[in-house]
């Protein structure tokens, strides 16, 4: 019988206070954040849909069994991994598919999942085989509210029927955890209400909207598929909405950050870019190792990609590298890599003072004595506010590194010193963030006006006097070859310099200088705590004038980088490019 879809909306998106992450959202990302391991079983599909990601990698290849055998058994291994996702391309289509599920139940997986795009589950007996194997949950994408839609997206003939076919069967049978994926794009964001309906209504209340993003065929489908989401804004936020209902699970992935603002409960864990850089590191390794521009790095493409915070990042980084412009060449213990300071730094962070080294330092001040006298230039690192009291009389500059406590100490002290400078720290989680952070804007309006302060947008420090955080270039980020490693470059990334804005920033005299506020803050406080700035714009970026080489994010209209060269550590010889795929480390 042919599947009728709602013409209308069949519910009205529950309407509530806007929220920030809550504890709701951390036990969600603790689920999803258990270790998965995805097994490609195929690089084939038996659908083509118009903004796969994948396409350029799909061969028609069916991976041979003791490959995949030994993938599954990796992912135990190597990973602790207790969720296993079998995918592929399309993982159904492998003559294996089920003996691939049984097998990681054997080898200990709690939990197997499939993507699937559900023609091959909507026969009956190969459902209920997936099912006897161990299938735990079936994740649907579905693109369309018609079949007409979704067919078209899919460019798969009875695609719709099939998938829903599938779907309510696996509803009905009960057995697996049923969801969906949606790839919003310009064809489906008007009838994004349609779609989420539709599956309510088979009882599948648990989404995962993706936002298509400019990888694959989906580039060269562009005209088609990208769309404003400020246009689509009342659409999307009916369904976003949805998230606050306790019937209802949403998730959304890749979708640009400004949007959600007032609806910060679903900016995805910023730890899933380690996810998208990684599935893209043999672009990123061959950037770092030879220089050679990544070959989507373009003014019209990056501003659609979820990444392009980080290419930035990376970009900036590099260029920074080899203009010599660090500061602080950061070492921790390794005081042995501090024979020579390389990125043009001059002083050499350290976590203890070291014996044997002469120059300026960057220090703890909890391994700062005052007996000690610090080369000149050196700066000291207060991170308690039991330091404060110790670097009272010190003429070295002493970074204040602030938290709830610490403003609390500084605001008891009759006067701050002109050689202190008020840091403002990124936090690893939002969590912390919610914990640790002061009222920003009130703690700065307590201060006397011309405070330094670093580290926060114009917005949140009013009266302050804007500096630029030092350039630390930190020896963790380089394999021992003097390689760049991307790894620990990502977590730098999600750490500390990755931010975001409002779309309100717009408006404000500081947006051309301004990176805005860091991820996990906007995550604990949201967006609402930036507001531009009014007045007077020529006070305003006197304010700002310290930190007016902060370079422009691609998507405000700057042009890509020029590539680099590799610029290696001292006593560290470069080494050539390696492809990963051929199983050497990254
Ligand atoms: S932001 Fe990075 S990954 Fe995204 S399109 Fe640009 S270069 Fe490619
Ligand atoms: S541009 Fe945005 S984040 Fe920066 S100071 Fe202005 S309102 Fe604040």
């Amino acid at each position: 019988m042919p599947i009728q879809a709602p013409t209308t909306p069949e519910f009205e998106a529950p309407r509530g206070e806007a929220a920030v992450v809550d504890a709701r959202t951390f036990d969600h990302e603790r689920v999803a954040n258990e270790t998965k391991h995805w097994v490609r079983l195929t690089a084939a599909c038996n659908s083509k849909c118009v903004f796969c990601l994948d396409a350029e990698a799909q061969d028609g290849r069916f991976m041979p069994f003791e490959d995949i055998q030994t993938e599954i058994r990796r992912g135990r291994e190597e990973k602790n991994a207790t969720r296993l996702v079998v995918s592929g391309g399309e993982g159904s289509i492998h003559p294996r598919f089920h003996d691939a599920i049984r097998y990681g139940k054997e080898v200990g997986y709690r939990w197997v999942q499939t993507v699937t795009n559900g023609q091959k589950l909507a026969d009956r007996q190969f459902f209920l085989t997936a099912m006897d194997a161990g299938l735990d949950e079936i994740t649907y994408s579905l693109h369309g509210h018609t079949p007409e839609l979704h067919d078209r997206l899919t460019r798969t003939k009875n695609g719709f029927q099939n998938l829903m076919k599938s779907m309510m069967r696996a509803v009905r049978d009960g057995r697996p955890i049923v969801n969906v994926d949606v790839c919003i794009n310009k064809q489906n964001v008007q009838h994004l209400e349609a779609i989420v309906a539709l599956c309510a209504r088979v009882g599948v209340k648990e989404f995962d909207l993706l936002h298509v993003i400019p990888q694959g065929v989906a580039w060269d489908n562009r005209a088609d598929l990208f769309y404003d989401p400020e246009e689509h804004r009342e659409a999307l936020r009916r369904v976003f909405r949805l998230a606050r209902s306790s019937q209802f699970h949403i998730w959304t992935n890749r979708f640009p950050l400004s949007h959600l603002e007032d609806m910060e409960e679903l900016i995805q864990d910023p730890h899933k870019m380690l996810d998208e850089v990684g599935g893209r590191r043999t672009l990123f390794r061959r950037y770092l190792d030879t220089g050679t521009a990544i070959e989507c790095r373009d003014t019209e493409r990056c501003p659609h990609c979820f990444i392009e915070p980080f290419c930035s990042a990376l970009d900036k980084h590099v260029a920074d590298h080899n203009a010599a412009r660090f500061e602080v060449w950061w070492v921790g213990g390794r005081t042995d890599l501090a024979a020579e300071l390389p990125g043009g730094a001059s002083l050499l962070g350290v976590s203890e003072i070291p014996n044997s080294y002469a120059g300026p330092l960057y220090l703890r001040a909890d391994r700062y004595t005052p007996d000690v006298s610090l080369p000149v230039g050196s700066r000291i690192v207060a991170t308690q506010p039991e330091h404060l009291a110790q670097l009272a009389g010190v003429t070295t500059e002493v970074e204040v590194h602030l938290d709830k406590a610490m403003c609390a100490a500084l605001l008891a002290l009759p006067a701050i010193p002109a050689t202190w400078i008020l840091h403002a720290p990124t936090r690893a989680t939002a969590e912390l963030s919610a914990q640790l952070d002061p009222d920003w804007r009130a703690f700065f309006a307590a201060l006397p006006p011309g405070t330094r302060a670093q580290n926060l947008p114009a917005c949140l420090c009013p009266g302050a006097l804007l500096e630029r955080p030092l350039r630390i270039l930190d020896a963790a980020l380089f394999h021992d070859d003097g390689r760049r490693a991307i790894e620990p470059f990502v977590d730098r990334h999600i750490r500390e310099t990755y931010r975001a804005k409002s779309s309100r920033c717009r408006a404000c005299p500081a947006d051309n200088a301004c990176e805005g506020a860091h991820i996990q803050s906007i995550r604990a406080h949201g967006f609402r705590q930036l507001v531009p700035l009014d007045g007077d714009a020529t006070a305003t970026l006197a304010r700002l004038a310290c930190i007016s080489d902060v370079s422009p994010r691609l998507k405000d209209g700057a042009p890509p980088l020029p590539p680099p060269p590799l610029v290696p550590v001292p006593g560290n010889e470069p080494v050539p490019f390696i492809d990963l795929h051929a199983g050497r480390r990254s």
